[in-house]
């Protein structure tokens, strides 16, 4: 058998939403974003929502926004994909990096006690698609304390009167928190549209705005939305119109803009999300989970708790009582088994950039347990039930070779 990590999903939909596109004479931004938008917003929740040409862009728009620059600190969990960090560095401030809980989210009491007058926001990420606990995280950055220390550098920082509650939901689009979807529990959510992600656009993101009063969403849309396109206030679709061909640039904005061929994908995609790709997401983690809740050598990943349910992402397999180089073998066993498996995520602070920044692993001793303990093993709609059993039979079979 030879079982790939995370294949795209394209069925006929998809290539019917894509040709549609190619043969419309339109490509680029133009009615199949707004609908893949509009469907984003139908679906979490939220007032509105805005396409990206990827999650890492849509961070430096959403942080450009509020004003993050040199001297300020965004707390980011230790345990996450470099682009949550990176996406901080980018804007001249500084990534506070914390440990993460058992269940890989980002710990409360750790950011807590990380809480400077110089906090801007809180970045936290949905790992493998399980929410953080937003609750905790709520009551940190609205208590008196956390408003006491606040200093706002602009109108926008000052109108928030506190840090802002970010989230990296990369992994998390569908999840569900306080028995309602995960985007409307933070204040900003962003959704990675990434070619492995659970709906794709090949590259792409969404930003989701659920900012409080006095905000006006639409109205941050909108300024978000120009400056997806260079601060231009007309668009290209616009200009194309008879007679529109006058623009003016009102601001220094980035380039960042989502196209129609790429969004045709995740619109066909997220038609079937609910009623099929997320169903099937789920039948699968809990196809692994069965199997592994009998072998007291496994650590089953989170999915659900009152009033929680994860986007199943990822299925983020721990063994107990391995090494790190133990772990490394199951994985070459796995791949020559012809199972593609992978491990989420080096955390941050193990990596040459960051290093040199002066973090230290030593610093994060539950990020480098998960870590090291952690295999991801394939899911995704595609996988058959068979191709199921067969790669948790793989994995029981590798590591009663490896511990031997
Ligand atoms: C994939 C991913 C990102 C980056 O998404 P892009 O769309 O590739 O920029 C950010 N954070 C996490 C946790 C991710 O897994």
């Amino acid at each position: 058998m030879k079982i790939p990590f995370s294949p795209p999903y394209i069925d006929q939909d998809v290539i019917n939403e894509v040709v549609d596109t190619l043969q419309s004479g339109w490509i680029t931004t133009g009615p199949k974003v707004r609908a893949l938008e509009t469907l984003v917003a139908d679906i979490t929740g939220v007032e509105k929502a805005l396409c990206v040409n990827s999650w890492t862009s849509g961070a430096l728009l959403v942080l450009k926004w509020l004003g993050v620059g040199p001297g300020d600190e965004v707390i980011v969990p230790a345990y996450t994909y470099s682009a949550t960090a990176l996406a901080v560095l980018h804007m001249g401030a500084k990534p506070v990096m914390v440990d993460v809980k058992d269940d890989f989210t980002i710990d409360p009491e750790k950011v807590r006690l990380s809480m400077t007058a110089a906090t801007k926001a809180i970045l936290a990420v949905d790992i493998g698609g399980w929410p953080c606990d937003y609750n905790s995280l709520n009551e940190i950055v609205k208590s008196d304390a956390v408003a006491a220390q606040f200093t706002p550098a602009n109108e926008i920082q000052a109108k928030i009167g506190r840090p802002l509650l970010f989230s990296d939901a990369a992994h998390s689009l569908g999840a569900i928190y306080n028995n309602k979807q995960a985007a409307l529990a933070a204040d900003i959510t962003i959704f990675s549209l990434h070619a492995v992600k659970n709906i794709t656009t090949a590259e792409g993101g969404v930003i989701c705005l659920n900012l409080p009063a006095p905000f006006d969403n639409t109205e941050v849309y909108s300024w978000m939305r120009l400056n997806t396109l260079n601060g231009q206030t007309t668009d290209a679709l616009t200009k194309s119109q008879k007679g529109n061909w006058r623009y003016d640039i009102v601001s220094q904005g980035l380039k960042i803009n989502l196209t129609d061929v790429c969004a045709a994908i995740g619109l066909a995609q997220l038609r079937k999300y609910d009623s099929e790709l997320l169903p099937r997401r789920e039948a699968i983690f809990n196809l692994y989970t069965s199997y592994f809740s009998t072998k007291d050598w496994a650590v089953i990943p989170p999915s659900v708790a009152e009033g929680v349910k994860s986007s199943y992402h990822l299925y983020l397999l721990r063994i107990k009582d391995i090494t790190e180089q133990q772990r490394d073998a199951i994985i070459q066993l796995m791949a020559d088994a012809g199972v593609a498996t992978n491990v989420h995520f080096i955390p941050m602070p193990m990596l040459t950039l960051f290093k040199g920044l002066g973090y230290n692993i030593d610093d994060y001793p539950v990020a480098y347990d998960n870590y090291a303990h952690e295999i991801s093993l394939p899911i995704y709609s595609q996988l058959t039930d068979e191709e199921c059993t067969f790669i948790a039979e793989q994995i029981e079979k590798a590591y009663l070779a490896v511990v031997k």
